[in-house]
């Protein structure tokens, strides 16, 4: 499922793609992607129109259009968007498609989502979802500091806290997972139990593994050290990895290495 790093990339993709375009023509005829966008307004909204600048908050990206129009995608579980040949046939999972003309050289770019999860909304102010959204880490940075004022007062786990798009924004499983591991904290521990030690490790974890999968999706690998790995080794100190469900979503940890905040400590 795509996060801050997979949407990041999509970002640079379509600034490069887009920007000082016009779009010739926008065709999609898909309700649900579009939703609450009608296919017609999609088409003349767009069509005619100049691409400004492609922003990205979280895991929404906004392509900003002369005349205050703009185009919100979220790729929901499994969108993309691909440069094509103009006349480069439609793809089974092709949800929406725009001719551009830059220069008067043409070109075509494609939504891609084959389970349909994702959204395009064109409209002429920004949308609640986008307006709601917590601190980016990467637009606007994250430090100990700014993370404990995020986090502060949440009673839940600092795994759901993590992933709440209104608290961070673009944090999802494999993030949080992640962080949570290079922190040595164990994603059960509450909020309220962490230390400025401890959002301090947390912070720098977060921005340590956003910009390695930054780098390594824009070189078109990626390599997570826990998520996905139950059962296996935990790379620092060999206990198994566990994997327990919080909020119906699977998280990878060690038992061994991540500290349960706010417990008292094992005798051993
Ligand atoms: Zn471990």
């Amino acid at each position: 499922m795509p996060e801050l790093p997979d949407v990041e990339i999509a970002r640079r993709n379509l600034q490069r793609w887009m920007r000082g375009a016009v779009i010739v023509s926008a065709h999609s005829t898909d309700r649900r992607v579009l939703r609450p966008t009608a296919p017609s307004t999609f088409r003349s909204l767009l069509v005619g129109r100049a691409v400004r600048e492609v922003s990205r908050r979280g895991k929404w990206l906004r392509i900003e259009l002369d005349d205050g129009v703009r185009l919100f995608s979220h790729l929901g579980m499994t969108g993309d968007w691909v440069a094509r040949d103009v006349d480069a046939a439609r793809e089974p999972s092709e949800r929406a498609r725009l001719m551009l003309s830059r220069r008067d050289v043409a070109s075509s770019v494609r939504y891609v989502d084959p389970r349909r999860f994702g959204r395009l909304i064109a409209v002429r102010k920004d949308i609640s979802e986008w307006r709601t959204l917590g601190r980016d880490p990467l637009a606007d940075g994250l430090d100990a500091r700014s993370l404990a004022a995020a986090i502060v007062g949440r009673r839940r786990s600092i795994k759901e806290v993590l992933m709440d798009q209104n608290v961070l924004a673009g944090i999802g499983n494999i993030i949080a997972t992640e962080a949570l591991w290079g922190a040595r904290i164990d994603p059960r521990s509450k909020t309220n139990d962490l230390s400025p030690d401890d959002a301090n490790a947390i912070a720098r974890a977060l921005m340590t593994i956003i910009g390695r999968e930054i780098r390594h999706k824009a070189e078109g690998a990626s390599r997570f050290r826990v998520y996905g790995r139950a059962g296996l080794p935990c790379p620092r100190c060999g206990a198994k990895l566990l994997r327990i469900v919080q909020a119906t979503r699977g998280t990878t940890f060690c038992a061994r290495c991540q500290v349960r905040k706010g417990q008292r400590a094992k005798v051993s």
